[in-house]
Order: structure tokens, then C-alpha cells, then sequence
């Protein structure tokens, strides 16, 4: 890739996954040539996001539909419009939400590093719930409910699948019980498809995804789903907003009384979408819903086949294609044995990665001696490679 080159950069095979530091996911060509049409023109974003958000509800069985920069821009804006929702004085003060519902609840085995997406809003999380499991630990419903108060403007669920935690259904039924919206981050739960639809079938208000994860989107694109007169709010505290009451594109929501009048650039306004994006998204989402989990794993066991085969005996490491219901998509995973291990796997990685050409493979379990080929963003000839500097890391390593 000579852009990258003229940068004094080499790229990298990418063999982890749909990972956002190494750029996310292969955009199909039509996807890319969606993008470079909708820049070639101009075109209402806030029309152009209508569009799109009945291209995403029909997609996923929501209300209403919004493009989003990312998952993590999706519960930033989700957590926003739950906590304001058509009130334009409060939009205007955000992220300062004294004296507004600013709480939001979350079972404690739930917490995790995106959370900041949430508190961005200036909410703060009461958490629900222990992390004592196996056993009699975890969270109980009730402890849910008793973390409900005057203050709580949501619950959040992000869907990870941590032993103990209230499932999402009953989560959604406490919640409604006393008013309040759910919101879901099921960022990384595609594939299977049917996840689509199964968040917001379950009782979820607003459901994230990444667009650049599987559906194959943009990088800096996501999906919001749910509730309609939430994602008004989203659109409102989004979009450019630098209009006069009188040529608002929503005037009719003043004149009507949905609105006191137009908000100023809003809490959402750094996070914004071009319509380069929606169109990659939009593009992306369609072919994503028209192709089959079986087919994508189909296609992820040849490319697997291909690295295994110049990959050849490697009698020093266990070796396991990893998949599930949950996620069709097979990984190979290669476990060092021994006290080593760990230190095996971690060289392993990083020489990969210091090699020629570059390749990036799965390292989130080297703590424990394993790493992952993961089939994703590979072509064919890039698995053959990948399978042939394995070898040679694994002979080098396993001699010295
Ligand atoms: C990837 C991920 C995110 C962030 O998604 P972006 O689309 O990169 O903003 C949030 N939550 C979870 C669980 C994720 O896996």
C-alpha cells in the first residue's frame, strides 16, 4: 500500500480479528465505493441519518434507527438522551447534570473499561450486585431494583457473559417496572445475525453496535438502535445545529410545543458522522444482513484449513479450532505447555509482530500461554503466510 509506504509505514497482516488499533475490519469494495459516492455530493444529514435509521430498524426490529462514529459514541449519546430527553436547557448544560436524573445502574460484574462512554455524560454508575460467583454470589434481581431511585435515568447492560450477572430480559423488566430505559452494549455480538434483533426482542430501549467490527463498516462508524423519541433526542444533541429558529429544518417541533426551541451545538457535536460514513455503514448493514453466519464460518474454516496446512505438525503446542453458538466464527488458538509458556507466547507475538512482513495475531490469553489466529480480515494468500512465520517462530522458539 504506497500511502502507507510514502508514510515510512509497514502494514500488517492482520490475523486478530476486527481489532480498532490495527484499523478495524476489510471494507468490501462496494462498501468503499458507497463512501466515495455519498462524498462526490452533498445531502441534509439529518434526511440522510432519517434514511438510514429505517434501514437500521428494519434491520434490527427497533423503533427507530441512528448512525453513530462508533459503539462507544452510541452509549454516549443513548446515555444522553435518557438522561435529558426532549428538554433543550438540559441538553444545553450537559455534560453538568446537577439536579437531573444522573445516575445510571449497572450490575457490578458488568462494569468494564467502556464505562467511560457512560460516565462522559456526566452520570455516575451505582452498581448492582457482587462478583461473588461460583456459588450463591452474583446479583440478584432485587438488588437491581433496590438500586433504582429518583435519580436513575438508565440501566445499562452491556451484553459480556459474566457468570452470576441478571440476564437482559429480566433486567428490562425491572427497569420498565419503574420507568426507566435499558441500554445494551452488544458492541462485539455480531455474528450470529439473529443477535440483530434478539437485544431489542428481549426489551432492550437503545441496543449499540460497532460498524467496523463484523458487519464490516467504516472504522469510525456504529450503529444505534431503539426507541424513537430517544433517538430525537440523539439527533438532537448530534447534529449541526447551527440554524435559526426560523429555517430549522424542525420548526414545526417549536411551533408544535415538542421543543422550547432550536438547542445549540450539543453535548453529541464532537462526535460527529459524515455522510461518507452513513453511506459505508448503510452499504455495509445490507450486505451484512443479506450474507449467512454459515457461510462467513464456512469461509473462516477454509482460510483456517490454509493456515494450518503451512502451518504443518507442530507437536509442541496443543491446537484447538475455537467456536460456538454464540460465535460461529472459528479461531485457531495454539497453547504453549510448560512453566514457559507464558514468556513463549508473549515472544511469539511480538516477533510476529517485528517480522517481515508484520503480523498482528491474537493476544489476549498469552497470560495464560495460548495465542490466536483469528480468520476475520485474512485472504487466502495471507493465511499461507501467516502459517509459515508461525513454523518458524515455533522452531525458534522451542529450540532455544
Ligand atoms: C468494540 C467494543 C466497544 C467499542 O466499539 P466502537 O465501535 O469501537 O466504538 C464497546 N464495547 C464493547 C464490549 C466492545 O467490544
Amino acid at each position: 500500500m504506497s500511502f502507507y509506504r510514502d508514510l515510512g509505514l509497514d502494514s500488517v497482516i492482520n490475523a486478530a480479528g476486527t481489532l480498532t488499533r490495527l484499523g478495524g475490519t476489510r471494507m468490501h469494495p462496494e462498501v468503499v465505493a458507497a463512501m466515495a459516492e455519498a462524498a462526490a455530493s452533498f445531502v441534509p444529514i439529518d434526511e440522510l441519518q432519517e434514511a438510514a435509521g429505517r434501514v437500521i430498524a428494519e434491520a434490527t426490529g427497533a423503533e427507530a434507527g441512528y448512525v453513530v462514529t462508533g459503539a462507544a459514541a452510541g452509549l454516549s449519546l443513548g446515555t444522553a438522551a435518557c438522561v435529558v430527553g426532549m428538554d433543550v436547557a438540559k441538553m444545553d448544560r450537559l455534560p453538568d447534570t446537577t439536579g437531573m436524573r444522573n445516575e445510571v445502574v449497572v450490575q457490578r460484574g458488568h462494569r468494564n473499561s467502556y464505562d467511560h462512554a457512560i460516565r462522559a455524560v456526566g452520570v455516575t454508575f451505582v452498581e448492582a450486585g457482587y462478583l461473588g460467583f461460583p456459588g450463591a454470589g452474583g446479583t440478584a434481581p432485587w438488588q437491581i431494583a433496590a438500586a433504582i431511585s429518583e435519580r436513575t435515568a438508565a440501566v445499562a447492560c452491556p451484553i459480556l457473559n459474566t457468570p452470576g450477572t441478571v440476564a437482559l430480559p429480566e433486567v428490562c423488566a425491572i427497569a420498565h417496572a419503574h420507568g426507566l430505559p435499558v441500554i445494551v452494549d452488544a458492541a462485539a455480538e455480531l455474528p450470529p445475525r439473529r443477535n440483530l434483533r434478539r437485544f431489542i426482542d428481549e426489551g432492550a430501549d437503545l441496543v449499540v453496535f460497532s460498524g467496523g467490527k463484523a458487519i464490516g463498516g467504516p472504522q469510525a462508524s456504529g450503529i444505534l438502535a431503539g426507541r424513537a423519541d430517544l433517538i430525537a433526542s440523539v439527533a438532537l444533541q448530534h447534529q449541526d445545529m447551527d440554524v435559526h429558529p426560523e429555517t430549522w429544518s424542525r420548526r414545526g417541533w417549536i411551533s408544535d410545543g415538542h421543543v422550547a426551541g432550536v438547542p445549540h451545538q450539543g453535548f453529541g457535536r464532537s462526535m460527529k458522522v459524515g455522510r461518507e460514513e452513513i453511506a459505508g455503514l448503510i452499504t455495509a448493514l445490507r450486505r451484512f444482513v443479506d450474507g449467512s453466519d454459515e457461510q462467513d464460518a464456512q469461509h473462516a474454516h477454509l482460510l483456517l484449513d490454509i493456515v494450518e496446512s503451512s502451518l504443518g505438525e507442530t507437536p509442541s503446542l496443543k491446537r484447538e479450532r475455537t467456536y460456538s453458538d454464540d460465535n460461529p466464527i472459528p479461531s485457531l488458538t495454539l497453547t504453549f505447555d510448560g512453566v514457559d509458556a507464558p514468556k513463549r507466547a508473549v515472544a511469539m507475538v511480538n516477533q510476529l509482530m517485528a517480522g517481515s512482513p508484520r503480523i498482528a495475531v491474537g493476544q489476549s490469553y498469552v497470560d495464560v500461554g495460548r495465542v490466536s489466529v483469528n480468520p476475520f480480515s485474512l485472504t487466502e494468500e495471507e493465511a499461507a503466510v501467516v502459517g509459515h512465520r508461525i513454523r518458524e517462530e515455533i522452531s525458534r522458539l522451542t529450540t532455544a
